[in-house]
């Protein structure tokens, strides 16, 4: 996504607003793809100082995953607050800078919003915050069906933890 600010230069302090949708390809992370379910979605502000840009907003989307429990696919939302800056440099200089460069009357977003998206994008996620997960016996999904495995036998270490837990929930019920 490019921005012209042909305009904001030369309104040093005047505040400008964008929103736009881009369709994002999936971004391969060394063997672990964000595969997106929608386009990315940027709001954003933009203010010229006199030196460089200020642009402040939110980019979200959302990602197909599969949950860590249960393993079936779902669709995880996720956004970005960001705030950075943006200054005018040429093509040598922006090697050098610790923000993002521009050059001659354009904003290009394009690596910003990628390095969003790597940074903060969640690669592991639950289909929902209470997924049962599958039975570590019979493998069944727990969310759908309630089979009669004594799960005490298959997991041993965790036995306990379970009959507390059940206690608990138990109690909670009452
Ligand atoms: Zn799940
Ligand atoms: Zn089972």
């Amino acid at each position: 996504m490019r921005i012209n600010v042909a305009a904001e230069l030369k309104l040093v302090g005047k505040t400008a607003g964008r929103h736009f949708e881009e369709e994002m390809e999936p971004i391969d992370l060394g063997g672990h793809v964000l595969d997106f379910t929608m386009p990315i979605s940027v709001d954003l502000t933009y203010v010229f100082d006199g030196e460089g840009f200020n642009v402040a907003g939110v980019l979200s989307s959302a990602l197909k995953m599969n949950c860590t429990k249960c393993n079936k696919e779902f669709e995880q939302p996720f956004s970005v607050d960001f705030s950075e800056r943006f200054i005018k440099a040429s093509e040598e200089e922006a090697e050098e800078l610790d923000c993002y460069p521009f050059f001659g009357e354009e904003l290009d977003l394009e690596r910003m919003m990628l390095d969003l998206i790597i940074l903060n994008a969640p690669v592991y996620g639950q289909c929902k915050p209470d997924c049962k997960g599958l039975c570590p016996v019979c493998g069944c999904d727990l969310n759908i069906t309630q089979c009669s495995c004594s799960r005490s036998l298959g997991n041993d270490r965790f036995a306990p933890l379970d009959e507390l837990a059940q206690l608990l929930k138990d109690e909670e019920e009452v």
